[in-house]
């Protein structure tokens, strides 16, 4: 470290955690960032970035034009037969699907190797920015939270644990060009979800979601159980479940957090899922860790600006998923013919102002 420099200590690479580190560098700040496990990498599954990311990525000098492909979310709505519901409009909000890991890699190696530390596992946080990592005692300046939604920080400085929403999501990318090409949707079921998105190099990432009574259920085989539930669905449903390998379907539960009264405490900051975990039903989780990473470079000397701004973005966002997660789980056949009616009815601009109102942000100025 440069005598005079400010340090950080961030825990946790994934996506929050590396968009925090870079957007810190850039503003001078010394940074380590503090990976649990042995290989910084993501889960092999995409992700839709919506128009806010995008700035996001821009205002920490990355661009994942070539490494995305443009599409819609929610734009194609199908019922589970393939009767269309809605076809998308060019008054549609455009994003960018990609594949986490090229996301990933795009911030990661916008970082020196040297900032990257792994098997590096924090026990413990103090709020006076003394951290516990592998058993050795550290400090900085400021220690980022960016631990995901199980976060260590936020479980024992803020004692909030995370909430099962009673769903559950099971996700997939295809092999190149194993089923190809198709267009991006979302098939809508009674409870149950099948979206759709194509990648870069004629690849397919689909998910499933659906109710789940119990926490951490687990099934023997996770494709043949995708494919059980919505194995007679319209083509191309089956055939991308099944042309993925059995051993890369993942199967998670769906968490998130109660708001917090809180994001800073002194010296730690929590970012991404750490400090709002919400459910995936916005598809703006990892959006909201980007843009949190902006907001905190802009605002690191002034921690209080962070964490006005950040729960004024994203904690309506949090009530909007949990609204999201009741209205997407109920199986009742009224509730569902009127979220089909209304994909069918509604405007195209109040189609988009329901389903893309999250996507207007600008990134602050930079400090
Ligand atoms: C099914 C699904 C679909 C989604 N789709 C979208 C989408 O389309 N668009 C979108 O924007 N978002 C989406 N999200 C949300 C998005 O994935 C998350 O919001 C985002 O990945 C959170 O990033 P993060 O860096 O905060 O946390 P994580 O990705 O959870 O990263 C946390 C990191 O911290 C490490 N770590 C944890 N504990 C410790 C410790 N004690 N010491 C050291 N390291 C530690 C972990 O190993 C991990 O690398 C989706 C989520 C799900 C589940």
């Amino acid at each position: 470290m440069v005598s005079g420099e400010r340090s950080a200590l961030v825990i946790g690479a994934g996506i929050g955690g590396l968009a925090a580190a870079v957007g810190l560098r850039r503003v001078g700040w010394s940074v380590s960032v503090l990976e649990r496990a042995p290989i910084i990498a993501e889960v092999g599954a995409g992700l839709t970035l919506w128009p806010n990311a995008v700035k996001a990525l821009a205002a920490l000098g990355l661009d994942v034009a070539e490494r995305s492909v443009p599409t819609t979310s929610r734009g194609n709505i199908l019922t589970p037969r393939g009767r269309w519901v809605r076809r998308k409009h060019p008054d549609d909000v455009g994003v960018l699907a990609i594949h986490r890991a090229d996301l990933h890699d795009v911030l990661r190696t916008a970082l020196p190797e040297s900032a990257l530390h792994t098997d590096a596992e924090v026990t413990a946080v103090s709020t006076d920015g003394t951290l516990t990592c592998s058993g050795e005692e550290l400090r900085a300046d400021l220690v980022i939270a960016a631990d995901g939604v199980n976060s260590v920080a936020r479980r024992t400085l803020w004692s909030r644990d995370a909430v099962f929403q009673h769903r559950t999501v099971w996700r997939g990318v295809t092999p190149p060009g194993s089923v190809w090409p198709v267009q991006e949707s979302l098939t809508m079921g009674r409870g149950v979800q099948f979206g759709v998105l194509p990648l870069p190099e004629e690849r397919v990432y689909w998910f499933l979601t659906a109710n789940e009574p119990k926490p951490n259920t687990l099934y023997a085989d996770d494709r043949a159980e995708a494919l059980r539930r919505v194995g007679g669905w319209h083509h191309p449903i089956p055939e991308l479940i099944a042309a993925t390998p059995e051993d890369q379907v993942l199967h998670n539960d769906m968490l998130d957090i109660d708001p917090l009264p809180a994001f800073v405490k002194d010296h730690v900051v929590l970012l991404g899922d750490a400090a709002h975990a919400m459910t995936p039903d916005l598809g703006q989780g990892a959006c909201q860790a980007l843009e949190d990473a902006v907001v905190l470079a802009a605002t690191a000397d002034n921690l209080d600006r962070y964490d006005q701004e950040r729960r004024a973005r994203v904690l309506p966002m949090m009530a909007a998923a949990r609204a999201g997660v009741v209205r997407n789980s109920d199986t009742s056949r009224a509730k569902h013919l009127g979220l089909l009616a209304a994909a069918r009815l509604l405007p195209p601009t109040a189609w988009r102002k329901a389903t893309a109102q999250w996507a207007d942000w600008e990134a602050p100025e930079p400090a």
